[in-house]
């Protein structure tokens, strides 16, 4: 029998977001049930039907058909169209909360859930997947926080998107899709008896995924999470967002400054930046000699870069601190799972970062390229995305006016070789190809000579 999963709550706890990462953790299949009434809500709007009327919304219902498809992240089809972002608009919200208080529009979209839930080991989102879709599950967590810490985290999503909603639109906003939910006559939205209850207003989403993958453990018995490598589904980065004009001209102006003065500093060349994509969600693997690694690759990235750092680094001096912030450093502590710090490098990409990994781990200290971890293979081949091999090279330690070489290589695509899963031999192959590439730029010289 399948494992079900029920995750309810009201709008903005960040149900999907941490519904995905606890699915991806534990090989689980996410269903976005919003996403259904979302669908249904663009189709009658796009047809000039307004959601409030509810005549209109149910003789429209036999026109819609909706599937969903995991293509590494759930893909909403309707009528064969792929609507998975045209369906996140305000207006597509509030029409979803409509439609949804009518019963019928309800029961079209109960049997295609229950099908789902009785096919797969899901977690499944929604309002009412504990109370009506799925009773017997044998999880039913209700995540929520408090209506302000929803409308904050909802705003700056929105404002990262450009859109010119106001905090206070989107709070009242909020308050009103909370009323319509839990006051609709049908499956309105309230905590099932036996579900645990999870408040996110004080946890950060990694904390929050945690909590929710203990509770699914623990209830569950059985279903431990499986080693990481065997179980990271592979979710391809389809389309990033944009980080607005004005953060870019800053960047970009930024960098520009912090570029000169490199070139003052260092006897700095760079080759081969044909090689780096204008756009971002790119990992770019490089050798890994000293702390200002990260730099020296940023400086010819058109696209903000991140990259994980030792928690440690982040207790130095404010200058050094708020420099590798500037370039997109995340802390990552020691002793935290793999998953957690993959799924953050994901994330990372997602929202059009690039993203640069040592390999290695630790810096060379001689120059030389030493064995490479699996990670970096991991990230790029759950991503399916373009790495950049880079290698970077100078003598001994880096001082005043050194001479250094930054070399960009061709980009590489994880299925341009092949490897289309996350199985440990595919990730092996990357891996080795991924050193390959990087010892050759690091080697070049050498080789020339
Ligand atoms: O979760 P999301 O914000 O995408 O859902 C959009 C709307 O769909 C909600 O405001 C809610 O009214 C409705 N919904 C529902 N039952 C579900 C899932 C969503 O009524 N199971």
């Amino acid at each position: 029998m399948s494992i079900n999963v029920a995750l309810d709550g009201p709008s903005g706890a960040g149900k999907s977001t941490i519904a995905k990462m606890a699915a991806a953790r534990l090989g689980f299949v996410y269903v976005d049930t919003g996403a259904m009434y979302r669908t249904i809500a663009y189709y009658v709007i796009g047809k000039g039907i307004s959601p409030d009327d509810s005549e209109a919304v149910k003789a429209a219902l036999p026109e819609i058909n909706i599937e969903l498809k995991n293509e590494g992240t759930q893909q909403v089809f309707l009528n064969g169209e792929n609507v998975s972002d045209l369906i996140r608009t305000p207006e597509i919200s509030m029409g979803a909360s409509k439609v949804s208080a009518i019963p019928e529009v309800r029961a079209f979209l109960l049997g295609l859930q229950k099908d789902i839930a009785a096919k797969n080991d899901i977690i499944m989102d929604g309002r009412d997947i504990g109370t009506v879709v799925l009773p017997d599950a044998q999880v039913k967590i209700f995540l929520t926080a408090s209506a302000e810490e929803r409308a904050n985290r909802r705003f700056k999503e929105l404002q990262e998107k450009g859109d010119p909603s106001t905090y206070e639109e989107v709070l009242a906003d909020i308050n009103q899709r909370d009323y319509n939910d839990t006051h609709r006559d049908i499956a309105p939205l309230k905590q099932a008896e036996d579900a645990v209850l999870v408040d996110s207003s004080a946890l950060t989403l990694e904390e929050t995924a945690e909590e929710i993958v203990k509770v699914i453990t623990e209830k569950t018995g059985k279903k431990k999470e499986r080693r990481v490598r065997e179980l990271m589904p592979v979710r391809p980065i389809t389309k990033t967002h944009r980080l607005t004009h004005i953060k870019m001209f800053l960047y970009t102006f930024l960098r520009f400054i912090v570029l000169g003065l490199y070139h003052l500093f260092y006897d700095i060349s760079f080759e081969g930046t044909e090689n780096v994509p204008k756009d971002g969600g790119n990992v770019f693997a490089s050798n890994h000699r000293s702390y200002q690694d990260p730099v020296f690759i940023a400086l010819h990235t058109r696209v903000p870069i991140s990259y994980m750092a030792k928690e440690e680094l982040f207790k130095h001096n404010i200058f050094f601190t708020g420099l590798i912030k500037f370039f997109g450093a995340f802390p990552v502590s020691r002793g935290k799972g793999d998953t957690a710090v993959i799924d953050t490098s994901i994330e990372k990409l997602e929202k059009g970062r690039n993203l640069v990994i040592f390999p290695e781990g630790t810096r060379s200290k001689d120059g030389k390229v030493g064995p490479g971890k699996t990670g970096v293979a991991l990230v790029a081949a759950v991503a399916q995305t373009k790495i950049v091999p880079v290698g970077i090279v100078f003598e001994g330690k880096l001082a005043f006016r050194k001479k250094v070489t930054v070399r960009y290589g061709k980009p590489l695509t994880p299925a341009e070789i092949g490897v289309k899963g996350t199985d440990p031999r595919s990730l092996k192959k990357l891996k080795l190809r991924i050193m390959e590439d990087i010892t050759g730029l690091v080697e070049k010289d050498v080789n020339e000579v």
